[in-house]
């Protein structure tokens, strides 16, 4: 393989690893919350080459559990969209293909409605007040594209929202290059590693193939899921690539077959609330073994649906533990398609072809919250990692938190949601 061509050295305040949805939201928020301050954002590839490519964009309120500490932390980040959206020229409704369309939980099993009923009244006692139960009749009116018996009733919240992530990467982008200068974008540049001189065990820079970083105020790891098995390699502790691992997730892309109403809100089926319990990985496969680069688990498909900006249709999706593995094996697809079909029968007269598939590492973290905040014993790293199935919706207040950090400025939080993301390694 041909060297790297050397290219110069720089200095910055704040570097930043990794250009998906976190890395872009946490430059962002630095350079406008400290007027003085350079920015490098540094990505191996391109922004959208991890799982912020792939994510379907629901930013949604409704499968949530409001006991969680992760609940006040996604309705921050929710309302932070919104003045993002506000504030900042470049994030417009149309740039980043915003929709305000609502959820649907669907029900399709008695159990699946005394779900619905819980949920209901616990997103209503946690202040959701447009959360509601909608029965059969109206759910097919709603939505006639849903056929009889899958969709029994289901929880309707009209404030929640979707985004095209791929969209909202390209705004953030661009919102960040208005800064000129104090913003440093480097693409297709690998970290090769931390540089960590002497007993201190201060981060002081980054190596890249080509150059070193320099960065006086800290280093933000926001690899997604790479974030493991960077920091186990640059820590010399193998912990940190099963605290942090890809869950590939698979989505598919098509048009509205001819006949179909077209999908009017964004549409889950209940089970997908599970997702967010710490028992979710036994539904995926169990623990992975993530020595075995071949090994691929047993695949937890739940459906979701919505209509795109552009009018085709998303349908999802899966959870599996396969590795860094990016490709969409063909079972996968034909798994998300039945469950679909169970679910909107017109979607049976969709041809493979006319199927786009993506595929992206979901950044799991063992310990069922994301890591946002300082790394123990490491003076000047800061994590941000760990997402999972929410990196979209969860991205504006994960770069308060880092901007509390290094800034001092307040993310509007709680502390004790603050102490929830703490950066620990955890093993199972
Ligand atoms: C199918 C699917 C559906 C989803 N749906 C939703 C949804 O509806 N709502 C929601 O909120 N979230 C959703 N998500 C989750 C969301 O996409 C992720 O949580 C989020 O994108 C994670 O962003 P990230 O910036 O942490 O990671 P990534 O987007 O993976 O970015 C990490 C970056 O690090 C770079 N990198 C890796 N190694 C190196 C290195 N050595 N040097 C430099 N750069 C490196 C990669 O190239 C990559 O660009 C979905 C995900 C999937 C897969």
């Amino acid at each position: 393989m041909a060297a790297a061509a050397r290219a110069a050295d720089l200095e910055v305040d704040v570097c930043i690893l990794g250009a998906g949805v976190i890395g872009l939201c946490t430059a962002l928020a630095l350079l406008r919350a400290d007027a003085g301050l350079r920015v490098a954002l540094l990505d191996q590839s391109t922004p959208c080459a991890g799982a912020t490519g792939a994510g379907q964009g629901y930013l949604w309120m409704a499968h949530r559990s409001p006991s969680s500490p992760l609940w006040q932390f996604a309705q921050r980040s929710k309302q932070m969209w919104q003045v993002l959206l506000a504030t900042v020229p470049q994030l417009t409704p149309a740039a980043l293909e915003w929709q305000a369309a609502g959820s649907m939980l669907l029900a399709s099993t008695a159990e699946d409605e005394e779900l619905l009923h819980q949920r209901l009244q616990l997103l209503r006692s946690a202040g959701l007040a447009d959360a509601r139960l909608a029965p059969a009749a109206m759910v097919r009116q709603l939505e006639p594209a849903l056929s009889r018996g899958a969709a029994e009733s289901a929880l309707l919240v009209d404030s929640d929202v979707q985004l095209n992530g791929r969209a909202a990467a390209a705004a953030l982008l661009q919102a960040c290059k208005t800064f000129g200068n104090r913003f440093v974008p480097l693409f297709n540049e690998s970290v090769s590693s931390l540089v960590l001189p002497g007993t201190s065990r201060r981060v002081e820079a980054v190596q890249t193939e080509a150059r070193r970083i320099g960065a006086t105020l800290g280093v933000v790891v926001a690899l997604g899921a790479w974030s493991g098995p960077f920091l186990a390699a640059q820590l010399a502790d193998g912990r940190w690539a099963h605290a942090i691992q890809p869950r590939r997730g698979v989505l598919l892309e098509m048009p509205l077959p001819p006949g179909m109403a077209p999908l009017q809100r964004g549409l889950m089926e209940v089970g997908y609330a599970k997702h967010y319990s710490l028992d979710s990985r036994r539904a995926s496969g169990g623990w992975p073994d993530i020595d075995a680069h071949s090994h691929v688990s047993v695949a937890d498909i739940t459906f979701t649906a919505c209509t795109s900006a552009s009018g085709s249709l998303l349908i999802g999706s899966s959870r599996e533990f396969a590795g860094f593995d990016s490709s969409a094996p063909e079972a996968i697809v034909q798994l998300i398609m039945q469950r679909a079909i169970e679910f909107l029968p017109a979607l049976a007269a969709v041809n493979r072809w006319q199927i786009a598939v993506r595929a992206g590492p979901r950044p799991y973290a063992a310990a069922g919250f994301p890591m946002v905040g300082a790394v123990p014993g490491v003076p000047g790293l800061l994590l941000a990692a760990g997402h999972e199935g929410s990196g979209l919706l969860l991205a504006p207040a994960t770069a308060a938190v880092i901007c509390e950090q290094l800034l001092g400025c307040s993310s509007g939080l709680d502390a004790a949601v603050v102490d929830s993301l703490r950066v620990k390694v955890v093993q199972d």
